[in-house]
């Protein structure tokens, strides 16, 4: 299968679904990672070009761990809008270009304004993609797929309707994790936050739902035509 994940910021997908994609990549998957906008505001101190650069590295590293391609649409933080026609075009572009047969995103439930935007635009795309009218000649015309909504930042507001036993990548994601270093170790050094141990404790609780050590958390946009009889996760 080809698996697409379309995140906001460099970090979003080693948050909230990093396991899975470890999963699916090790099973002989071909999996792709998009951040969407490129992260460059995401730092107190250091300059937003110099930050945009450092979190596409940071991010293609962390891919890397698992045998994942990352690429960017490089939209700046704060100026991704659910409803702008071009930035659905780039999201549709990506996935004429990549032709996933599942497609995984934030939640509509998510915390994050820009997120939000995000899982907008996917939606919106993931149907105008298919059009054949639409924008002939971009690139090959890709079929409408199942959208997955990944699990929102500490769970809140997400109700699972399935779990991705993740016990035997759970180490990996966090090394990717870790790979976001203008992220955590800022979090440590300057909040005393260690980020790492929230994403595992997150990991570990969705496991304690499902009855594994760990588990990733999904549900998935219940719509037509995005529905198929059978089980897609890993
Ligand atoms: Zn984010």
């Amino acid at each position: 299968m080809n698996i697409l994940a379309i995140g906001c910021h460099p970090d979003d997908i080693e948050v909230s679904c990093a396991g899975t994609l470890a999963k699916f990549a090790q099973r002989g998957d071909k999996v792709t990672v998009c951040h969407v906008c490129n992260g460059n505001m995401g730092h107190v101190v250091i300059p937003s070009d110099e930050l945009r650069v450092m979190r596409g590295e940071e991010a293609r590293k962390a891919g890397a761990l698992a045998g994942i391609e990352v690429v960017s649409l490089d939209i700046g933080d704060l100026l991704v809008n659910g409803y702008d026609m071009e930035q659905r075009d780039k999201v549709m572009e990506l996935l004429r270009i990549y032709q996933p047969d599942a497609i995984i995103t934030h939640s509509p439930t998510d915390y994050h304004g820009d997120h939000l935007a995000v899982s907008r635009l996917v939606f919106d795309a993931s149907y105008v993609a298919s059009c054949v009218q639409y924008q002939p000649g971009v690139s090959k015309v890709a079929a409408v797929t199942p959208l997955f909504y990944m699990d929102n930042f500490a769970g809140s507001n997400f109700n699972p309707t399935e779990y991705v036993d993740i016990t035997d990548t759970i180490e990996l994601k966090i090394q990717m994790l870790e790979c976001h270093v203008s992220q955590l170790k800022w979090m440590r050094d300057h909040d005393g936050m260690d980020f790492a141990d929230f994403v595992r404790t997150c990991s570990k609780f969705r496991g304690y739902q499902c009855g594994v050590p760990y588990a990733e958390a999904f549900t998935q946009a219940f719509v037509y035509p995005k529905i198929v009889p059978r089980r897609i996760l890993p």
